[in-house]
């Protein structure tokens, strides 16, 4: 016999257990149903930079509404979300130049804490990075990162506490569509029915969504991390996106830095393939990469490495909202970039759902449809994409 729920959300990564807490902060009961276990999927191997710098401002304007949460997250969720402050900064190439001031504007319009500064500037805030090909970068006091795996647990747990009921090792294998409306899905676990279902499946969303009859363009995106142990003079530093040299860096506890490349993307290996190992050179290339933003770090040393996925779009944005059977809502293809706006998009799905309007932030630029229709979404004062392949 089906179990009866008001909303279903598949995925236990940190976009449906957002969407589930502020569902059932709502009044909602839903069921979140795992196949695995909580941060399995992209989310608990997530580097978890917390920033607002994006090109695109409605990203910004999610980041920003989710940084609320970073920074209160006791009183606005609860437990812990590991957010340490860092500061933060964005350095693009130097023909990107304009357009970083552009951006930096729009931020500072929605209330950001940003700004520009030179090279100088850097090197008073950073000593130990080499500056002398930095012109100008945008520099984010408040920002950092936060630990997403913690954050999805205390969404998971403040969930529980408003109602919400979570089943892990519970794979939806089949969907029930009836007179044209979602009522429910079969599982390994067993049946459970609702009006509503979310699909937050991370990389395995496509596969799913074909399930409801909704075709979605969705990819995957397998990315490489290294840590490194800092030698014991540099305490500290800053989060920092370095387009300019094509990675990125935080520092992490226990003296460590983590470093990702922004072009050791392998694109659209199957979302079942093991996760496996770095790439062959993957290492060599992000220790390279770091000692050319901080020479000193050529005293450091390896500590490890690992391997995550998340889906990919063709314009490596979300796709989030409505589409096909009534009731089926979409919550995926996060590109590599959607942990730190997972507060935000929970809380303006739910709006989309109970209100038939996402009113905090409007989120319909993120349509499920705009690929069928040709259409893409572009930054306002476009860097161009994120991600690329070694190849490329
Ligand atoms: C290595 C790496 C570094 C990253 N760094 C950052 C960063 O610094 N900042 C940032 O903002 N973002 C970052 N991201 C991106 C961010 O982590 C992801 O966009 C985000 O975690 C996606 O969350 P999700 O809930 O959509 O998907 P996931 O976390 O992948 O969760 C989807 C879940 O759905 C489950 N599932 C799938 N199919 C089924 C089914 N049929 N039935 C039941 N359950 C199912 C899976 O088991 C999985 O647990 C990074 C991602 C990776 C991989």
């Amino acid at each position: 016999m089906s179990q009866n729920f008001d909303v279903i959300v598949i995925g236990a990564g940190v976009i449906g257990v957002s969407t589930a807490f502020h569902l059932a902060k709502r009044g909602l009961k839903p069921i979140i149903l795992e196949r695995k276990q909580i941060g399995y999927g992209a989310t608990g191997s997530s580097s978890g930079l917390v920033r607002m710098h994006y090109d695109l401002e409605v990203e910004s304007q999610l980041a920003w509404e989710s940084f609320q949460y970073f920074r209160n997250w006791g009183d606005r969720v609860g437990g812990e979300c590991g957010f340490r402050r860092t500061g933060f900064l964005h350095i693009e190439p130097t023909h990107h130049e304009t357009q970083l001031h552009k951006n930096v504007e729009m931020q500072q319009r929605i209330g950001i804490p940003t700004s520009i500064i030179t090279g100088a500037d850097v090197k008073k805030i950073a000593p130990y990075f080499k500056t002398d090909d930095i012109a100008f970068a945008a520099y984010e006091p408040e920002s950092g990162y936060a630990d997403a795996t913690l954050t999805a647990n205390s969404f998971l747990t403040a969930a529980k506490e408003l109602g919400a009921v979570y089943m892990q090792d519970c794979e939806v294998t089949a969907v029930q569509i009836s007179g044209g409306k979602v009522t429910g899905v079969q599982t390994t676990r067993g049946d459970f029915s609702a009006p509503i279902i979310i699909n937050a499946a991370g990389a395995w969303a496509g596969k799913l969504s074909d399930l409801f009859g909704v075709s979605i363009p969705l990819g995957t995106w397998t990315h490489d991390v290294v840590h490194i142990r800092r030698p014991a003079h540099i305490v500290d530093h800053l989060a920092v996106i370095d387009s300019s040299l094509g990675m990125y860096f935080r520092p992490d506890s226990g003296n460590l830095t983590l470093v990702a490349l922004e072009d050791d993307t392998r694109f659209d290996e199957p979302a079942e393939k093991e996760l496996g190992y770095v790439a062959r050179d993957f290492v060599d290339r992000a220790i390279d990469r770091i000692c050319m933003r901080i020479p000193a770090m050529e005293e450091g040393s390896l500590h490890s490495s690992h391997v995550g996925r998340d889906g990919i779009t063709p314009d490596q944005r979300a796709i989030i909202g409505q589409t096909g059977p009534e009731g089926y809502f979409l919550a995926t293809g996060f590109s590599g970039t959607g942990f730190k706006i997972a507060p935000a998009v929970g809380l303006c799905l739910s709006e989309l759902i109970l209100d038939g309007r996402s009113k905090t932030i409007d989120i319909s630029g993120f349509d499920p449809m705009r690929f069928a229709r040709g259409e893409q979404l572009k930054g306002e004062n476009n860097y161009g994409f994120i991600w690329r392949s070694a190849s490329t």
